[in-house]
């Protein structure tokens, strides 16, 4: 085989030569992410499982996080994140070990019904108590996911939790991210759960973390800060979240919306529509794009090496932000005389 392989490979230099070269396409360079975007390393099966506050753990694959809560009749697992798969049982059993305290997983309460986030449900089996928000239920019902039964316990606006002694509070306060993205407050570890709306440490992703509802994810970051913690269990990357990380995403988010107002009022729209003529789709883009690159460049300036990659999604994020301040606010759109 190695000699086969040989004296191919001897015989066809150019074309291989050619072939690696029109296989490889150009991607572009970005700032390095910042020291203080990463977190802790990860063990050898590729998760890392810490102490937040006594009882209460979190699990990161170093992009997704999970967190879990060892009680004296079993755990209570926040969020079943895919890409954590079957390590989620296994850092519950190595804390549960080390603590000599017991491994079942006895609740699973969801976050929101995204399937990132919640597709290893099925690992823990149906003897779990699953527990979501009414819409989270609806939403996994439409699915139909096997992978994410839906929750047997719902609420619709709050929900106290009490397992195993241990206090929970569920609330919902509108949609932003999801219709049914809900707030996860633990009183007494000074802890919050909130998902997918500030990833600590990093820009939000393409439309605010592909958020259905923009004004509800802009204003969720002040609705979190108006509980009392110290500790954020974000749902995304590989550190834990504090409330200057919120404010810092809060401010990310007013500076890409001061420059979208500022890019609508003054990038001319004229040039697109003279050079598209009937091809209306066209010049639309070319101007909205043209109206997001503006307010972006001086975001993604003043964010490099703040935010971890503020130069990958702040244009694409900008466009999301413009189109709200557009279509749900109004600013820009004129009524024909
Ligand atoms: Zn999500």
């Amino acid at each position: 085989m190695g000699t086969a392989r040989a004296q191919s490979d001897q015989s066809t230099p150019d074309a291989e030569g050619d072939i690696t070269e029109a296989a490889a396409p150009t991607l572009p360079d970005y700032a390095p992410v910042p020291r203080s975007a990463l977190g802790p390393a990860l063990n050898d099966r590729g998760y890392f499982v810490g102490r937040v506050e006594r009882n209460l753990y979190w699990v990161t694959d170093g992009t997704y996080q999970a967190a879990f809560l060892t009680t004296r009749e079993g755990v209570v697992l926040f969020d079943a994140p895919a890409s954590i798969g079957r390590n989620l049982q296994q850092a519950v059993d190595e804390i549960a070990a080390a603590n000599g305290v017991s491994n079942k997983v006895t609740h699973l309460v969801y976050s929101h019904h995204h399937a990132d986030h919640t597709a290893a449900s099925s690992l823990f089996g149906n003897n779990v108590v699953r527990i979501g928000q009414a819409e989270t239920r609806r939403l996994l019902l439409r699915d139909n996911d096997p992978r994410r039964p839906p929750p047997d316990e719902t609420f619709t606006d709050r929900r106290k939790l009490e397992i195993g002694g241990e206090r929970i509070q569920l609330a919902w306060h509108g949609s932003n991210h999801t219709p049914d993205n809900t707030f996860i407050h633990f009183p007494d570890h000074d802890t919050l759960m909130l998902v997918d709306i500030v990833n600590s440490g990093w820009v939000p992703i393409y439309s605010l973390n592909l958020s259905e509802d923009v004004p509800g994810y802009i204003e969720a970051p002040a609705t979190a800060l108006s509980y009392p913690w110290a500790h954020l269990i974000s749902g995304h990357m590989g550190r834990l979240g504090t409330r200057d990380d919120v404010t810092l995403q809060q401010q990310y988010v007013a500076d890409l919306s001061a420059g979208a107002r500022t890019a609508l009022g003054t990038v001319d729209p004229t040039p697109f529509f003279v050079k598209y003529g009937n091809n209306s789709w066209a010049a639309i883009k070319g101007y909205l794009d043209a109206v997001a690159d503006s307010a972006a460049a001086p975001v993604i300036e003043k964010y490099t090496g703040v935010l971890a990659a503020a130069d990958v999604f702040t244009a694409s994020t900008a466009l999301w932000v413009l189109e709200s301040i557009r279509l749900d606010l109004g600013v820009g759109i004129q009524v024909r005389a």
